[in-house]
């Protein structure tokens, strides 16, 4: 750098033309503060210029002076300037968009998934209602008179030991229902015959939870009432259902089994979806347990008001939770309520 102080005119105009260079050179805000600290900081340029007045010869300390400020103004004029071009210019980019590239892909949320659960569950919704079946939906907290009285388990029934019941306390009355079943009596109370229903939901039993128990667990309920009602209704509705969750049509079979609330009750087994010659899931007998159902008992009917000799019907519990693991051969139940992400984030 030339020595502005030395008084040289032709000196301090080639200081000015140094740092219009500089200033020239600068591309942001940053690079031009950083010019003007080195001319007209304290410590700068102009300063140090001004400061050597003193040690000029007086009749040149005029002149000095002179070139200082002309030094100073020169500076500002060039930053000022610089700083409204580079304005202009980010103002222009921003226009013409740069940087913005609208064809590239939009930046995706994360997204969640159904629990599989609530996939089966709607499903099964579904296909019902393609068959002419509303869907409905009940508390899970229900009365005693709801969960067990009016399905035929009076306060005395031997079937009350099996539901290993959650009370709520102080109520007297209230129970976490321990199957989706009280929703028949709901939809008996309220809708007229003939009538078709499903409801799925959550369950509660007070269990020692292992691998195929849990305190919580979901069932879907149907409940069809109509005149002249037999089991091959039943059978023909269940084989309908087995057709639309596994995608083909499965032999079935009819064991006796005994529910309060039908009669005659049924336990419902599928041919092992999964085999030809028995595998774990069928525990090798070729055939899966798969729902309780039966014809609606008479007391049921009476219970809400219909006569038994003009009405009829019949009803299905479906273990939600077990068809779940069934379908992803799932090994545990308590994978479906623990809430563990790694397990979810699969579906
Ligand atoms: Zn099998």
């Amino acid at each position: 750098m030339s020595d502005p102080a030395s008084g040289d005119p032709s000196s301090a105009a080639s200081t000015l033309a140094q740092a219009e260079a500089k200033i020239a050179a600068c591309d942001d805000l940053a690079a031009l503060k950083a010019v003007e600290r080195e001319y007209l900081g304290k410590q700068g340029v102009v300063a140090a210029l001004l400061a050597s007045i003193g040690d000029q010869p007086p009749d040149q300390r005029r002149g000095v002076g002179q070139r200082a400020n002309a030094l100073k103004q020169g500076v500002q004029q060039a930053l000022e300037t610089r700083q409204g071009a580079l304005a202009e210019a980010r103002v222009a980019s921003q226009r013409r968009g740069e940087g913005f590239d609208a064809t590239l892909p939009p930046p995706r949320p994360e997204r969640g998934s159904l629990h599989p659960l609530t996939q089966v569950s709607r499903e099964l919704e579904d296909l019902f209602q393609s068959m002419g079946y509303h869907v409905l939906d009940g508390p899970e907290v229900e009365t005693d008179y709801n969960n067990f009285e009016a399905l035929n388990i009076s306060a005395d029934h031997p079937a009350r030991d099996s539901h290993d019941t959650f009370f709520c306390e102080g109520s007297g009355h209230l129970v976490m229902r321990t199957h989706t079943s009280p929703v028949q009596i709901r939809a008996l109370a309220q809708l007229e015959p003939p009538l078709r229903v499903v409801a799925a939901g959550k369950c509660f039993r007070q269990e020692s939870t292992d691998a195929s128990h849990d305190h919580t667990f979901h069932q879907m309920e149907g409940l069809v009432i109509d005149r002249e009602i037999s089991v091959a209704h039943l059978i023909g509705a269940m084989k309908t259902l087995l057709r639309g969750i596994f995608h083909r049509d499965l032999e079935v079979r009819l064991r006796p089994g005994y529910f309060p609330f039908v009669e005659p009750g049924f336990e419902l087994d599928a041919r092992c979806p999964f085999c030809e010659a028995g595998c774990r899931v069928c525990k090798r007998t070729r055939w899966i347990e798969l729902l309780p159902c039966g014809l609606v008992h008479p007391n049921v009917l009476r219970a809400a008001g219909l006569d038994p000799d003009e009405w009829g019907g019949f009803a299905f519990g479906l273990g939600l939770s077990r068809l779940v693991m069934l379908r992803h051969n799932i090994d545990d139940l308590r994978h479906l309520l623990g809430g563990d992400l790694r397990f979810l984030e699969q579906f």
